[in-house]
């Protein structure tokens, strides 16, 4: 089919994501140096939002024990990518999800005996032993058993001959905020361990994300999950000079103008100019995932080798820059919305969240360019 608009060239993106796999495998290698052990790559939410096949395919040379994933359709994603490396869920499962799960021999994790039954009816179907670990829950809330049950459930799981429990792995709430806490459930998860007959009784051990390699000992873990430090971001202080940049969110300033003194910018007209102001339009907006809360907390842009405020709030699919005096900044010019020159952290610390939902909220309009 010809498309309407066959006759001219395809038009370039009003916002794109450069995406450097070198500045990737580099965080890989400070994730190493950390912790020379096994890891768990998570590539869940698209890889963070930097694209899931072109980030599996890069590590999927690197060594990698497990992609870590959120569901069964980035679990297919990976392998319909030509990548085989093993697939662990880092989450519980439908129930409508597990027949598949078996028929790839992708790795859940435990939480409760009607799952772990439901998992062996299928591998005793489909004539296998499927490889699962077991989930514990030492203070997150969102799954796992808890310590109490943990004895029992064990015993149980070790009666399905359909299953092979392979590892344990518990999930750390606080490793940013709180080393006290994070110290004493290391400490937990290890003399859960010990209850459970001893480390040698699991291929894998795994407590920590980023925050958790970076900041803890590991102690009897022999596996990490590491996912928003691969994408270039520590959570903690004190890591970041290490670590470097895998996306550039970009766009182009589409419209240059001066505007008069007292000249509202912008919806709600949070800002009024108070002398002749030269305004760049810049095209990009919230819904490419450029947060709209940044507005009137004085988050800037990089253009031309400076910073530049954004005045008034973001719209749509534009956002409306000071250029005052800027002599040099020309329509069609390139600009940086975050990368290398304007951090991530700190738009997400400007918009009032993580730095986590920045990078999974950019839109599919954005193209995403690997370099
Ligand atoms: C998302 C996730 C991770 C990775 O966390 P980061 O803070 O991005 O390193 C690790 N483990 C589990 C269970 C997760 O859900």
């Amino acid at each position: 089919m010809t498309s309407v608009n066959a006759a001219f060239p395809a038009s370039p993106p009003r916002a794109w994501a450069e995406i450097d796999l070198g500045a990737l495998k580099k965080n890989l290698a400070v994730a190493r140096e950390a912790f020379p052990g096994a890891l768990m790559a998570v590539v869940k939410a698209g890889a963070y939002g930097h694209g899931l096949e072109e980030i599996a395919r890069t590590l999927a040379g690197e060594d990698i024990v497990f992609f870590g994933v959120a569901n069964v359709g980035e679990a297919r994603r990976i392998r319909n990518a030509g990548v085989y490396t093993p697939i662990y869920l880092l989450g519980a499962t439908w129930a409508e999800e597990r027949a598949e799960i078996v028929a790839n021999d992708w790795t859940p994790c435990i939480s409760s005996i009607a799952e772990a039954e439901q998992f062996n009816r299928l591998a005793a179907a489909q004539g296998k032993r499927l490889k699962v670990h077991l989930a514990v829950d030492t203070g997150m809330g969102r799954g796992g058993f808890v310590a109490d049950d943990l004895v029992n459930a064990l015993r149980h799981l070790e009666s399905l001959e359909n299953l092979e429990l392979e590892g344990i792995g518990s999930h750390l709430p606080s490793a940013d905020e709180d080393e006290a806490f994070t110290k004493s459930q290391f400490a937990r998860f290890r003399s859960i361990i010990d209850e459970l007959g001893g480390p040698a009784r699991f291929k894998w051990i795994h407590l920590s994300n980023s925050a958790g390699l970076l900041g803890y000992d590991q102690g009897v873990c022999n596996l990490t999950r590491p996912g928003l430090m691969l994408y270039g971001v520590s959570p903690l202080p004190g890591f970041q000079e290490k670590l470097s940049t895998v996306m550039t969110l970009k766009s182009r300033v589409t419209l240059l103008r001066t505007l008069p003194a007292g000249h509202g910018i912008s919806y709600g007209r949070q800002f009024v100019t108070t002398q002749p102001t030269r305004v760049a339009t810049v095209g990009i907006g919230y819904g490419d995932g450029y947060p709209r809360h940044v507005s009137g907390n004085g988050a800037a842009v990089w253009l031309r080798g400076r910073r530049f405020p954004i005045l008034g709030r973001v719209t749509m699919d534009q956002l409306m820059v000071d250029v005052t005096g800027a002599v040099d900044v020309m329509e069609g010019d390139e600009v940086e919305i975050f990368g290398p020159n304007i951090p991530v952290a700190e738009i997400a610390e400007k918009a009032g969240t993580i730095v986590w939902e920045i990078f999974t909220c950019i839109t599919p309009r954005v193209l995403r360019c690997y370099v």
